[in-house]
């Protein structure tokens, strides 16, 4: 299989690049506009055809990539089907299979972060977008988030994953680049030791400010990326 993951370092997104074998189809997860020639020359360098694009969630921090690639190899274009991003080609919904090749990922709904937050999981790892963080999880104060459905999603679907399952996360702030379910049902300091009302309290009392691109983020990443 082939597998990258790729740093935008002015918005500490990852993005994930995956094929099962040289010269054969592939995905993208999280792609971020400015990067856009540097995906499509590694993908011309490993001599992939690019399939789908797909966006975890409508990211409030960057512009998608996803309109653009679409224009510029042809590839579908996915979210989750409660995505308001009218341009998407295609709305997956949960427990929705996406075959790239051979390569299966399933589609879990796993909102709290956003209400249209998807997970994509394949048999020994998972895609988490923004919901679950390396030792953190995703904030809850906008766009549908909700520290309920955070709490339900991570307690009762991503916990539910094999332990050794690892966890690829959208971002990171402190250079983490991987971790596993087992690590963070341990090791997460937002989960443990917490019951969901604690955890509620905890996320709707952050108080972070708004991503600095926001009001120009969202607007365009409901365009998928393209005014
Ligand atoms: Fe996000």
């Amino acid at each position: 299989m082939i597998f990258r993951q790729l740093f935008d370092s002015e918005t500490s997104t990852y993005t994930y690049l995956l094929a099962r074998r040289a010269g054969g189809e592939a995905v993208i997860i999280d792609p971020v506009l400015g990067a856009t020639d540097m995906y499509i020359k590694l993908i011309n360098e490993l001599g992939l055809k690019l399939v789908f694009a797909m966006d975890t969630h409508t990211h409030a921090d960057h512009i998608t990539a996803l309109g653009t690639l679409r224009d510029k190899t042809a590839c579908v274009t996915i979210m989750g089907e409660q995505t308001r991003a009218e341009c998407v080609s295609h709305g997956v919904t949960d427990g929705e299979k996406i075959d790239v090749d051979g390569l299966v990922l399933q589609a879990l709904f796993t909102p709290g972060h956003t209400n249209e937050s998807y997970s994509f999981v394949m048999p020994d790892r998972i895609f988490t977008g923004d919901v679950l963080l390396y030792r953190s999880t995703g904030r809850t104060d906008f766009q549908g988030g909700d520290a309920h459905k955070s709490w339900d999603s991570i307690m009762n679907r991503l916990f539910k994953l094999p332990d050794d399952t690892l966890v690829y996360a959208a971002h990171d702030y402190k250079g983490w680049t991987v971790s596993s379910i087992a690590e963070e049902k341990k090791h997460n300091p937002r989960l443990i030791g917490r019951t969901e009302q604690q955890y509620v309290e905890l996320m709707n009392n952050l108080k972070l400010p708004n991503p600095r691109l926001m009001d120009i983020a969202v607007p365009a990443n409901l365009a998928c990326g393209k005014n």
